[in-house]
């Protein structure tokens, strides 16, 4: 036992000495050190001490089915042993990335007509991206190089993705965002909204901010527009009411593209398989990643449409190749488990089972409005956020903000609940396996009461 323990002693220290952590304070990491996890099995995961918790976020919202998936690793095992890699540049294909790209064509709420594969959400973001370019290049207006994301959104952490995002932590000591990328305002009512203003007036009023942003910049210089149907890391903020639909009329209005990134909310999280059948958006794009292989392997996808496609096809045989791509664009082991994961949403019935787990964790977490500490509880489906304010009636942010949800999440760490801190306000996300038992539920519920108790 002893010796166990100083192997565990010696992996912290080697942890410490050998590697950066993504989104984590160095300094206080070499302080504290990793916490080590070591197993996995439903909606839980263990570290080296033994200890159990239950994962409310999925990992980072991208384990829909759970740490013990028999399927999944069957799928990786069996396509290992067949074909363990090779590319797809240059005409060579694979058995289990064109099943996985009809597959996914086919289950989409919208005519797509063609898959690119990536390896991450932040490369289809990227991807999505560089395609909008290509297609307006393609069009004959290369002009069209603006990008419009949001404030609060998140779409990664690589160049493109990571100015496409509206978190100003991602842009500090990076350059970020670049000068092609402008962010309009996030549509968080119960935050922004005005005194007397109904959900639908102010879903007016972010789409006519929208189009003054689109007049002052040029209509013509802008190529596409970026959206998460539910912002994510962001805060979870639930589009209000008639929000997409305005937004769109106005994209109408001026030609531009809609990028809608499904990394969080595709199959089933929001009680429909997509998060753009659950708000209407009619994308020209679409990007995935996460629950896509259900995180058991890193694989990211986006399509387009036919009038996409058609462009971006007849320029790739006038310009010379469509020069963008990746090693593992289309790996096999990817795409066997993501065709294992996506047939198994469709036999479970992913979306019955939402529509019904999520209306009941909505109504639980509801509970919490009354609490003093509780500004807003949000959320679709399955993925919600507890907002914890400093004055109820105020709504009045704590002082610094995003200190109090961090000590939230360590107290609840300590009773052996997942839950994250979100930048951008103390809000707590939640995002639990989309399989979880209605007793599962229930504990992270209770575990987060008791969490608030503590914290109060
Ligand atoms: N897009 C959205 C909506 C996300 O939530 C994320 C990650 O959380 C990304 C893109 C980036 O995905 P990845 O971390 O796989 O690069």
């Amino acid at each position: 036992m002893a010796d166990a323990h100083s192997n565990l002693d010696a992996l912290r220290e080697d942890d410490v000495s050998s590697l950066l952590h993504p989104f984590t304070n160095a300094v206080a990491h070499g302080q504290i050190g990793p916490d080590v996890v070591v197993r996995g099995e439903g909606a839980r995961i263990y570290d080296d001490a033994g200890r159990e918790y239950i994962d409310a976020m999925s990992g980072l919202w991208a384990i829909g089915l759970g740490y013990s998936e028999e399927r999944l690793i069957n799928a990786a095992t069996e396509q290992l042993k067949k074909l363990p890699y090779y590319h797809t540049f240059a005409h060579k294909s694979n058995p289990a990335a064109i099943k996985l790209g009809k597959a996914l064509l086919s289950m989409l709420p919208v005519e797509m007509s063609k898959v690119i594969y990536t390896n991450s959400g932040s490369e289809a973001v990227d991807t999505a991206i560089k395609l909008a370019w290509y297609y307006w290049n393609a069009a004959g207006e290369p002009e069209r190089v603006k990008i419009i994301s949001r404030k609060r959104a998140y779409h990664g952490s690589n160049v493109a993705s990571g100015s496409a995002t509206g978190l100003t932590v991602m842009h500090g000591g990076f350059n970020l965002p670049f000068s092609q990328i402008l962010h309009a305002e996030c549509p968080h009512f119960w935050r922004y909204g005005e005194k007397g203003e109904t959900e639908e007036e102010f879903s007016q009023r972010k789409a006519d901010e929208l189009e003054k942003l689109i007049l002052e910049a040029g209509p013509t210089t802008i190529a596409a527009f970026i959206a998460e149907p539910v912002m994510g890391a962001g805060g979870v903020i639930v589009p209000p009411e008639g929000y997409f639909e305005k937004i769109q009329a106005v994209l109408d209005r001026y030609g531009i593209l809609f990028i809608s990134d499904e990394v969080i909310c595709g199959f089933g999280r929001t009680g429909k398989m997509f998060g753009s059948e659950t708000f209407g958006i009619r994308p020209d794009i679409m990007t995935f990643a996460k629950q896509l292989s259900s995180a058991y392997m890193p694989i990211g996808a986006v399509t387009v449409t036919e009038e996409l496609y058609e462009k971006i096809a007849s320029a790739s045989n006038t310009r010379g190749v469509f020069g963008h791509g990746y090693t593992y664009s289309g790996h096999p082991v990817a795409c066997a488990v993501a065709l294992e994961a996506l047939t198994i949403y469709q036999e479970r019935d992913v979306v019955g089972h939402v529509a019904q787990s999520g209306a009941y964790f909505q109504q639980r977490l509801r509970e919490f409005e009354s609490h003093p500490l509780v500004g807003e509880v949000r959320g679709v489906g399955l993925i919600a956020a507890v907002e914890l304010v400093a004055d109820k009636r105020s709504k009045k942010l704590f002082d610094p903000f995003g200190k109090v949800n961090g000590r939230f999440a360590k107290l609840a760490y300590e009773r052996g609940l997942i839950t994250r801190a979100l930048p951008a306000s103390d809000s707590l996300g939640l995002c639990p396996p989309l399989f979880c038992t209605k007793s599962e539920l229930d504990e992270i519920v209770d575990k987060f009461a008791d969490t608030l108790e503590a914290v109060t």
